[in-house]
């Protein structure tokens, strides 16, 4: 028989793969994952850290190295714009729980990169990139799986498979895990610009949702550039909107500019919001976009598959290294699919939901409610815990 190449094979080099790899490499466990693309993806996707995460990620000093490329903020904001008004939620309330009381803004390649840099060099853990696991085969003691690149196909054999292979998980498909949801009808709008929103509009935090007349959008800054999500129009074609001029009308609707906006980069995309069933299929364990996909209002998705790969690599401990049966995969389902399906789905949908409400008299009373739990110190504190994923992490815990 075919001898191992490794403990845990992982297909998927985004965050959470790379991540798993790293812990996993840590833990004493040999691990490999496996990146189709050539090179860390520079796309923008998530941008915000919440304070739990931070707190994980530093004792491997990842928080240190994304926190100096970012800008924090304790606060954040639900607004009515043009008007202004707003309801303020501020991170402070909770800096006796955790260590980094703030949200980190910071694009999510940066992580990968440092994360990536630690695996170059370590003595259990690698990452290749430009090899795509295209099969798998799994049976009593092992797994085989195929992997591609530019030398052909070479199957290798891993104790563990872990699928972190995004949204159109290769792996998930192989194992025949379904995807539960639905993908929303509304199409949004990323769009980079320098333009500078913090000088006309008083108060701006950095993170900001704001309903504007008849849609919505977020302001998420970075270092060098705002990013905003805006919620096209439904009454207008997609491919009208998202034009240049489309780019210019929809920034213009926000605050009228003489200049053209300095536009840096516009593309659309569709929300999905989907989860497995079961996060565990014998010898396969799914982790991250794999297993579960939700409207990125609220910043959760990305925390939360963070989240995932430090359960992940604890259940992974347990079976290399203290002797727990397969078993124990089970447990980490069990922590991981209510928790994320009612702390990360739930909570994202309620928020896009709460945003594409149009009617201006029933968005008064929600920004009233809002502003009325900031009022009151308990009610901000449980808000402000829930909406930092602290609760879900909590329940997980307690779950046997
Ligand atoms: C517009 C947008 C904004 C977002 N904003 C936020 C936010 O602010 N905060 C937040 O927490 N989350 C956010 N998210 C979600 C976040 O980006 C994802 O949750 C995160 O990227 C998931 O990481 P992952 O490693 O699980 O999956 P991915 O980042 O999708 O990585 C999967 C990797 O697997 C590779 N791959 C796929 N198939 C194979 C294969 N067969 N073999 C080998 N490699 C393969 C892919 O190339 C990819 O690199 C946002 C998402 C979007 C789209």
């Amino acid at each position: 028989m075919k001898s191992f190449d490794c403990d845990v094979l992982i297909a998927g080099g985004g965050p959470t793969g790379l991540l798993t790899a790293f812990l996993c490499g840590e833990a004493g466990i040999e691990a490999r994952a496996f990146e189709m693309r050539d090179a860390i993806a520079p796309d923008l996707r998530a941008t915000s850290f919440h304070p739990p995460t931070l707190d994980m990620l530093e004792p491997d000093g990842f928080t240190q190295e994304i926190v100096a490329q970012g800008l924090t903020t304790t606060q954040w904001q639900v607004r009515l714009h043009p008007e202004g008004e707003r309801a303020v939620f501020d991170l402070a309330v909770i800096r006796d729980e955790v260590r980094h009381p703030f949200r980190l803004q910071c694009e999510q390649s940066r992580l990968q990169q440092a994360i990536y840099d630690r695996l170059a060099r370590h003595p259990r853990a690698r990452a290749d990139f430009g090899h795509k696991v295209v099969g798998f085969r799994q049976d009593e003691t092992g797994v085989d799986v195929d992997v591609e690149s530019a030398r052909g196909i070479e199957t290798l054999r891993a104790r563990i498979l872990v699928g972190a292979d995004g949204l159109a998980s290769t792996v998930r498909e192989t194992a025949g895990i379904p995807f539960e949801g639905e993908a929303f009808p509304e199409t949004t709008l990323v769009v980079t610009t320098t333009f500078p929103f913090e000088q006309h509009m008083e108060g701006l935090t950095i993170v900001a949702s704001c309903w504007t007349p008849g849609g919505n959008l977020a302001f998420l800054r970075l270092r060098d550039f705002w990013r905003l999500a805006i919620y096209l129009r439904e009454d207008i074609p997609v491919e009208q909107q998202i034009t240049p001029d489309g780019v210019q009308a929809a920034l213009q609707n926000i605050i009228a500019s003489p200049q053209p906006y300095p536009v840096l980069g516009a593309w659309p995309y569709r929300v999905q919001q989907r989860i497995v069933p079961t996060y565990r299929k014998g010898r396969v364990a799914l982790v991250g976009d794999a297993a579960h996909v939700n409207s990125p209002a609220g910043g959760l998705g990305l925390n939360g598959g963070i989240h995932e790969a430090f359960e992940l690599a604890e259940a992974l401990k347990d079976i290399f290294r203290r002797g727990a049966d397969l078993e124990r995969l089970d447990l980490y389902t069990r922590r991981r699919r209510p928790v994320v399906a009612e702390e990360i789905l739930g909570q994202a949908k309620r928020n896009r939901d709460r945003m594409r409400e149009k009617d201006p008299d029933e968005r008064r009373r929600l920004l009233a409610n809002l502003q009325a739990i900031t009022g009151d110190p308990e009610r901000h504190r449980a808000y402000v815990r829930r909406a930092s994923m602290l609760d879900g992490l909590r329940m997980a815990a307690q779950i046997s």
